[in-house]
């Protein structure tokens, strides 16, 4: 019976993991409720993180178009110029918009909101303000924060993470980005964008770990043209502050070669780590990774009965959406459903100019399993469209198994991947082969021609090149 706990399903967190999950559960009839320390809900990625980034680079993608793309295509606009008060202001209310959206879900769905932090008590039990609330079943979705570097305080105000990096009231005149992953490159280039010099410091060779190689490298060409310095394969030893300057002292990874670089804002972005302090884990027993990232079994249920996690606290991509894929089977799995979610087929994107996208293996990774592969690849300067919009950098690489053209992995680099890598995420979940695509009517023109060319390239077969 309900009655012998005050709710089926207690989430902690309301990110896109936790208040999806929450959602779910109030959908299959379960009594839920969702504790947030936050005043409002949406967590990271609807506060400071997916949706505020996205309203800035959508904004100085605008201003940049306006300053150096306009003209090319006949349309002329004078004395171009930021109001940077003007577009935090439309940043804050697209954030307004959409986390008020999920207290309006929450309402309609009857999830129960509980303001405050939340400490696990027992399998069972969490306590809220000093408030004991009992729950049959209860899911962490408490997520990730900026990680630092040792020795390096982050202010917020020369130092910042990726959260003072989007509050930003003036424009920085110089940049250094420590990290060349998603976050650095994304916020690097709203501010790039808006005038700032900005600088890159990666310790590995190469901007976005973890993308395709050829799609990085072609990456890092393009930032470069744009103005970006980088400072691939250097780390940071230390920051120093003077007079209101930052001192960055950086090295060859391997030692070696150093440099100091001067600055007035450092964005730190090397990583995020899960947010686990708090939470009485250790008391409870709850057993955590050499990451320090809450162990789940496949049905996301931790080492104590009862006590589930979800989203960038666990192992797997930090990313919002798959944070929601977790949340809705964690609670199909409570539910008794039977679930399944692919990490192989969670996308990846990078939103600058021009966007990337990736879903499923790379290169490098075939290469290591010592799968037989075939490539397709097609450029967006010979697509009609791509023309037609004055943005032609960039290309779809399709890779397929070579004895059975199965789509392996999917990568590109071009305008409006980040919309376009949905196609490919749905043919590798259906099992698709490359030639399922080629033998797929696409619109002409359109930019997702280029990936049924590059389909038809698998095997030679590219018509327009
Ligand atoms: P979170 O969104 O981190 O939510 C966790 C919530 O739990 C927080 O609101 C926190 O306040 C709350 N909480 C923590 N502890 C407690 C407690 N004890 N009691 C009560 N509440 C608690 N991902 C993408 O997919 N696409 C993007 O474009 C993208 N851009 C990003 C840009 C930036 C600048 C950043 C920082 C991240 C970005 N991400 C992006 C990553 C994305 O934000 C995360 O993967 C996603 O938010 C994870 O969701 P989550 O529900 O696991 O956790």
């Amino acid at each position: 019976p309900a009655s012998e706990y005050d709710y089926d399903v207690l989430v902690i967190g309301a990110g896109p993991g936790g208040y999806v999950a929450a959602i779910r559960a109030a959908q299959l009839g379960m009594k839920v409720a969702c504790v947030e320390k936050r005043k409002t809900l949406g967590g990271t990625c609807l506060n400071v993180g997916c949706i505020p980034s996205k309203a800035l680079l959508y904004a100085s993608e605008q201003y940049e178009a306006a300053r150096h793309q306009f003209e090319k295509l006949g349309v002329v606009v004078k004395n171009v110029s930021v109001d940077l008060k003007k577009m935090q202001e439309h940043k804050q209310s697209v954030v307004e918009a959409n986390v008020n959206g999920i207290e309006f879900l929450f309402k309609k769905n009857k999830v129960t909101r509980i303001e405050g932090e939340a400490t696990i008590v027992a399998a069972g039990k969490v306590s809220v303000n000093g408030q004991e609330i009992s729950a049959r079943s209860i899911i962490i979705a408490t997520g990730s924060e900026t990680a630092g570097l040792p020795g390096i305080e982050i202010d917020e105000k020369q130092v910042v993470s990726s959260t003072g990096a989007l509050a930003l009231s003036e424009i920085p005149r110089h940049m250094v980005v420590i990290g060349g992953g998603v976050i650095g490159v994304e916020l690097g280039s709203v501010w790039k964008r808006l005038g700032a010099r900005v600088t890159v410091v990666e310790y590995f060779d190469r901007l976005v770990p973890g993308f395709d190689q050829e799609i990085s490298s072609t990456l890092a060409r393009l930032l470069i043209k744009q103005g970006f310095e980088l400072k691939l394969s250097h780390k940071v030893s230390k920051i120093d502050k003077m007079n209101g300057q930052l001192k960055i002292a950086i090295e060859a990874a391997q030692g070696g070669n150093q440099e100091t670089l001067e600055a007035d804002v450092v964005l730190m972005a090397v990583g995020r780590r899960p947010v686990t302090a708090g939470l009485g884990l250790d008391k409870i027993g709850v057993e955590l990774d050499e990451r320090g990232r809450i162990k789940t079994d496949a049905q996301f249920q931790t080492n104590i009965p009862g006590i589930y996690a979800i989203g960038d606290v666990i192992a797997g991509p930090m990313l919002a959406h798959k944070a929601e894929e977790d949340g809705v089977a964690a609670i199909e799995f409570i539910a008794g459903k039977k679930p399944h979610v692919d990490y192989n087929l969670v996308p990846g994107v990078v939103y600058t100019e021009p966007e990337v996208a990736m879903v499923g293996k790379t290169e490098e990774v075939l290469k290591k399993e010592n799968v037989a592969y075939t490539v397709g690849k097609f450029p967006f300067s010979a697509n009609g469209r791509a023309r037609a919009m004055g943005k032609t950098d960039g290309f779809v690489k399709i890779l397929a198994d070579k004895h059975t053209n199965r789509i392996l992995g999917v990568h590109m680099i071009g305008p409006n991947c980040s919309e376009m890598i949905a196609e490919a995420v749905l043919a590798m979940a259906f099992g698709a082969s490359a030639e399922d695509i080629a033998l797929t009517c696409h619109a002409h023109p359109t930019l997702s021609e280029a990936v049924k060319e590059a389909a038809l390239a698998t095997q030679n077969q590219a018509i327009h090149m």
